[in-house]
């Protein structure tokens, strides 16, 4: 697949740049191929497993060459390279034996790709199927032209693996969702790529039903690579990725329910059913900050004074004790953490809600264990200031002064 950075770069110009700030859902190639075969899009009968001895007894029922696939939420996988014998994280086998020997080199192990970070993906399925009698590779895909406002098809003859080395050889064609592609732009296509006429109805076919696909689902990505002929003429894809916009959760439940979180992914996932906005970040001072904006003054005013943000959290204008135990329960299971650093001000909420929330969440854990600056201002922000001091707990520093908090949370962490 195309990574992300290429796939900007082609849509920069007069157009305006592709932006992709939105957060997507991917997914996994063999939940991509169910969904493709839902729309009659030829894909292999593959099927998943988790462990080399399910390898073994699949490619010996195949009883033909087959190919291990490696599933992770990456392309280029075919050039990666596995951190257990250093070979690729697609393979094709011939015998049960090999199938064996070289799922136990796959599963269980990182893959790392163009597209993977630095460490690579840890791989826990493989998927399997026949091995395709490939004559040529081609590249078909869809997204959307945000600079046009307009879906775009990118196609190309020299599919595969060098799609990112062939990037200037795609050629594009925007179109309108409800009108689809133009009987122009399909003979054009033909005469392009060379299919005769018969084939051209079963490529059509194709293009005709990964446009209904992503309409109905919502899809900003559907990429085909690659779509393969085979040498006695048939088309099947063999590799897909897909992107569905997050703003899609609502409409799209089965699809989104699909999706494979890592552990990071999933706390940010649950914090947003809460409606905290969590980013998790690479620093040590915790923060938990209502609204985005003091969350990112909290999270400059710290860098300011030399210390390092361990995560972003906006608690949201309409926090609750929930929300905010929820918030402090985050933090807690976090063990890089040396220090938090409440920041409320009290518009909508009360900062004495906020202090009897602080205080709770101290005494469900039996105290905290690395020092909390709490900075509130704003509604009955004496009497909770009032309700802390009363509390007795040790570890916690009430301070009405912003700057002055910022400056003291990165003086504790930095002490330790
Ligand atoms: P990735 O894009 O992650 O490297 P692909 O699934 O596209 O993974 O596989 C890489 C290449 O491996 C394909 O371009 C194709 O040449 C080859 N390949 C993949 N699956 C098969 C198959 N079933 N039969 C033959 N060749 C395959
Ligand atoms: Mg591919």
């Amino acid at each position: 697949m195309i990574g992300r950075r290429t796939l900007s770069r082609l849509f920069q110009g007069h157009h305006g740049p592709f932006k992709m700030q939105v957060r997507h859902l991917n997914l996994l190639e063999y939940q991509s191929h169910k969904l493709l075969r839902d729309f009659n899009i030829p894909v292999p009968n593959g099927l998943v497993v988790t462990s080399a001895e399910e390898a073994r007894k699949v490619v010996s029922d195949i009883s033909a060459p087959s190919v291990l696939k490696a599933q992770v939420l990456a392309g280029g996988r075919g050039k990666g390279k596995y951190d257990s014998d250093g070979k690729g994280g697609v393979r094709i086998v011939t015998w049960p034996k090999e199938a064996y020997e070289n799922a136990s080199q796959m599963l269980g192990y990182h893959l790392t790709t163009k597209q993977t970070p630095p460490g690579g993906l840890f791989v826990n399925k493989l998927y399997i199927y026949k091995a395709v009698d490939v004559a040529d590779e081609f590249y078909l895909a869809l997204t959307f032209d945000r600079g046009r406002g307009m879906p775009v098809l990118l196609i190309s003859d020299v599919g595969g693996t060098n799609i990112e080395s062939n990037i200037d050889k795609l050629q594009k064609f925007w179109f309108h969702l409800p009108t689809g592609l133009t009987t122009e732009i399909i003979s054009y296509i033909q005469a392009q790529l060379g299919f005769s006429d018969k084939e051209m109805v079963v490529v059509d076919k194709i293009l005709h039903q990964m446009i209904k696909l992503f309409r109905e689902k919502d899809a900003t990505l559907l990429e085909l690579n690659p779509l393969v002929r085979t040498h006695d003429g048939k088309f099947i894809c063999l590799d897909a990725k897909f992107s569905f916009d997050n703003a899609a959760r609502f409409r799209q439940e089965e699809l989104f329910s699909l999706e494979e979180r890592s552990p990071e992914e999933e706390v940010e996932y649950q914090a947003s059913k809460l409606g905290l906005s969590y980013v998790r970040l690479d620093g040590n001072i915790g923060n938990i900050v209502n609204g985005a904006g003091l969350a990112m003054a909290t999270n400059d005013l710290i860098s300011l004074y030399g210390g390092k943000c361990a995560n972003f959290l906006d608690v949201g204008g309409g926090a609750t004790k929930q929300t905010l135990s929820k918030a402090f329960e985050i933090l807690n299971n976090d063990s890089r953490i040396k220090g938090i650093l409440v920041n409320i001000y009290g518009g909508i909420v009360r900062c004495d809600m906020i202090a009897e929330s602080i205080v709770a969440a101290a005494n469900a854990t039996g105290g905290f264990k690395v020092p909390v600056v709490v900075r509130l201002q704003g509604t009955n922000c004496p009497q909770a200031l009032q309700l802390i001091e009363n509390s007795g707990l040790d570890n916690v520093i009430v301070d009405a002064d912003f700057e002055s908090a910022a400056q003291m949370i990165v003086d504790r962490v930095g002490n330790m």
